[in-house]
């Protein structure tokens, strides 16, 4: 599981922060509190300095966070439901529920956070012209001049046609739109990004090699972040093309052995784990689920407690939304898994279990897919 914190939701959606995000930010007021606003503004005092690298990275944040707003802000339209933004070490990354079913809206959906990047630059330097016109010698000037700069950065950096930044996602959407074949087109795209990241590292290379150690370092760094992210966004394309058009229902296990929550563990033990070839079992309080309960919890308890403790009170109750429906996607269960770190979800219709699905039951399913095809 990643490690984050929950920051604010803003139209609905849960911004978070990873802890990668405070090294950088410590590293963006450091290097302009030491380096960049003394070499440009002489002659403050080590306070001043230090207040605008920290207000400096602190715009910086806000930038990244109105850039990925903008990209959820399209998307929910759209009707991709976006849950969480996360900021990370090189920017953010809005979840979407789900990809977009259309070209059209992969190119609106990545379009939209390059041009919130490019409004703010404009919107940080006409703020720039307007103070250094009021007060020529406001700090703010600096401040509001470096924030139009880094915007300037962050829409270019995220258009270079590599997948998965921004341009790479344009890049696939055009290509998608004139070809109608989203695998190629995700193909083409990562593998443009896979171009992109070699041809960083072979730059970061050149500047440790000039004795530019941090830049280059630098460059290497989000060379080899990009080259596994282009990797990974086609493997799980690959995934979710194999999978296309399943439901929970064509695979679940339908009417699993369940077990009622007042039965006591030892005839739980007995009746059910002695005589299934199951590992876990559903448990029913009045006829409606309330978890499912493993060997692992029934281990947690020491046996002379068998006899007293039930079901109900051994298993660990599962929220609502870690129940499957009939007509999910197994893609979706698959992610939900893995979000989860669960290797089995219950599947429920109504408030009646209606069947249960297994880590190892889609990955059967894959393993048969790649190897007979359809
Ligand atoms: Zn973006």
């Amino acid at each position: 599981m990643r490690q984050d914190i929950k920051l604010f939701k803003v139209i609905g959606i849960q911004i978070s922060i990873d802890y990668s995000w405070f090294i950088i930010f410590a590293l963006v007021a450091w290097s302009l509190a030491q380096g960049y606003f003394p070499y440009f503004r002489p002659g403050l005092t080590v306070g001043s300095y230090w207040f605008m690298g920290f207000l400096s990275s602190l715009l910086l944040f806000a930038s990244v966070v109105v850039h990925e707003l903008c990209h959820s802000y399209v998307a929910k339209r759209m009707g991709v439901d976006i849950k969480e933004i996360t900021l990370f070490i090189f920017g953010g990354v809005a979840q979407l529920s789900r990809e977009p079913d259309r070209a059209e809206e992969e190119l609106k959906i990545a379009i939209a956070g390059p041009a919130a990047s490019i409004a703010l630059a404009v919107f940080f330097f006409l703020l720039t012209k307007a103070v250094a016109t009021l007060h020529p010698t406001s700090i703010f000037i600096d401040i509001f001049r470096y924030t139009f700069i880094i915007n300037i950065v962050l829409a270019v950096f995220n258009l270079i046609p590599g997948f998965p930044l921004d341009g790479g996602r344009i890049l696939r959407a055009i290509w998608w739109w004139k070809t109608a074949d989203l695998e190629r087109a995700t193909q083409v795209a990562s593998n443009a990004g896979k171009a992109f990241s070699t041809f960083l590292i072979f730059l970061g290379i050149l500047q440790i090699l000039r004795l530019n150690i941090i830049g280059g370092v630098w460059a290497i760094l989000i060379g080899m972040f990009l080259r596994q992210a282009a990797e990974s966004s086609y493997q799980q394309l690959v995934v979710k093309r194999i999978l296309w058009g399943i439901k929970v229902r064509d695979i679940m296990t339908r009417d699993p052995v369940a077990v009622d929550s007042t039965m006591p563990l030892e005839r739980v033990v007995e009746e059910y784990f002695f005589h299934h070839p199951y590992v876990s079992y559903p448990v029913l309080e009045g006829g409606k689920v309330i978890g499912l309960l493993t060997l692992q919890d029934i281990r947690r308890v020491p046996k002379e407690e068998w006899g007293r403790l039930t079901a109900g009170e051994v298993v660990e109750r599962l929220d609502e939304d870690l129940f499957l429906h009939p007509d999910d996607r197994v893609s979706e269960a698959l992610e939900k898994m893995i979000n989860l770190g669960r290797g089995r979800l219950v599947v429920v219709e109504g408030e009646r279990l209606t069947g249960i699905v297994t880590r190892r039951d889609i990955m059967k399913l894959l393993e048969v897919r790649r190897i007979v095809g359809g």
